[in-house]
């Protein structure tokens, strides 16, 4: 798997050969969906003011959760995103979800598409998106699939690449949970992260409007992501997001997204004075050190366990004893939260920890 993944990596046309971008970060805009003309354009218009905006993007057909939604105009819309085209600097995009949406926006020159979280998840039709784009040269992103699997994600994106298509980024949109939380979507930015390590030639696009569900978190947001290293966004757009057909709350005017953009901080300095770079590996050289003396602790505290593990075999003692466990854990929050770590952090941590002892004891 690591070969083909290098081999991809080597082959992966480098976005500035798709993508035309001098700004930090660069952004793709648009509607949810595309419902008028008027809406449409009059979006776009506004959109191509922004220097940072470089793509124009807008739903036509929409996968919607429950049925008797408003699920897109249709083909109709593909006539809008050709005005668009006309009218404005801004390439055009949309998301395809079948063999017969992939020739429609061939036939109609849409510039890029992109793969829905709600497709990413089924490798059939992922597959059949692909056979249809066999030997087309267009720039294609893949949202991430709406459940956190790093392995459907990249499964996607290697179909698509085997193929032929080379001009490939990704969005992270974050990632469906059942339980209660202030955003829409879970972010797992260590999923992220993780494919931008296996694939670090593959541009990674975050997408604040899915993933907060809510105007108010498009800015917090879009600031993580950047500071993060991110450098493009995918945020939804609409003239009037109160009267939005589809994801009315977590769309933005272009006015507001311009103002958005003008506040971010960008992190975009390589540090060049001697002082700041000692003190830079300086602290990366502690942060060495604290880990290798972290996995000898851990080896010792395993080899604990093992002995542990062996009086408890000789005297017939069962490997798990939930009430000291407990007791453990609860100690271990405590003195976590006295020393400023997030008492959650540090269950997470040992709950991971104390799985492997348990395994090494049977
Ligand atoms: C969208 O971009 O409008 C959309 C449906 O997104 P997702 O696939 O991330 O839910
Ligand atoms: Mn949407």
């Amino acid at each position: 798997m690591i070969d083909k993944l290098k081999e991809m990596n080597k082959h992966l046309q480098d976005i500035s050969t798709w993508l035309k971008f001098d700004t930090i970060p660069w952004v793709i805009a648009g509607p949810c969906s595309a419902e008028t003309e008027k809406q449409t354009i009059s979006t776009a218009k506004e959109l191509a003011n922004c220097p940072n905006v470089k793509v124009f993007r807008a739903g036509i057909w929409k996968p919607r959760t429950r049925p008797n939604s408003f699920e897109g105009v249709g083909d109709v819309g593909l006539k809008w995103l050709k005005s668009v085209k006309e009218q404005t600097s801004l390439l055009t995009s949309t998301e395809v979800a079948n063999t017969k949406h992939v020739e429609l926006c061939l036939k109609n020159n849409v510039d890029i598409l992109w793969i829905g979280a709600r497709t990413t998840v089924n490798p059939f039709i992922v597959q059949e998106i692909a056979d249809a784009l066999r030997g087309v040269d267009i720039p294609v992103l893949v949202k991430n699939p709406v459940n956190p699997d790093i392995g459907l994600w990249l499964g996607a994106i290697e179909r698509l690449y085997q193929a032929g298509i080379k001009k490939l980024a990704v969005i992270h949109r974050g990632f469906s949970a059942y339980e209660e939380m202030e955003y829409r979507n879970k972010p797992y930015w260590e999923i992220p992260i993780e494919l931008e390590r296996l694939l670090p030639k593959l541009p990674l696009i975050c997408d604040p409007s899915h993933m907060g569900g809510d105007s108010r978190f498009i800015e917090p947001i879009s600031q993580m992501a950047i500071d993060f290293g991110i450098k493009a966004l995918m945020i939804e757009t609409h003239i009037e997001p109160e009267k939005a057909l589809s994801d009315s709350k977590q769309q933005i005017t272009p006015k507001k997204l311009i103002e958005i953009i003008k506040g971010l901080r960008i992190r975009d300095s390589v540090p060049t004075d001697a002082e700041l770079k000692a003190k830079i590996a300086h602290l990366r050289a502690s942060i060495s050190r604290i880990d290798s003396r972290l996995i000898q602790d851990i080896a010792d505290r395993m080899k604990c366990v093992e002995e542990l593990g062996e009086l408890k075999l000789q005297n017939k003692i069962p490997v798990l004893q939930l009430d000291r466990w407990e007791t453990i854990l609860k100690d271990h929050m405590d003195k976590a939260q006295e020393k400023g770590l997030e008492g959650e952090f540090i269950k997470a941590l040992f709950e991971l920890i104390h799985a492997q002892a348990v395994k090494k004891q049977l």
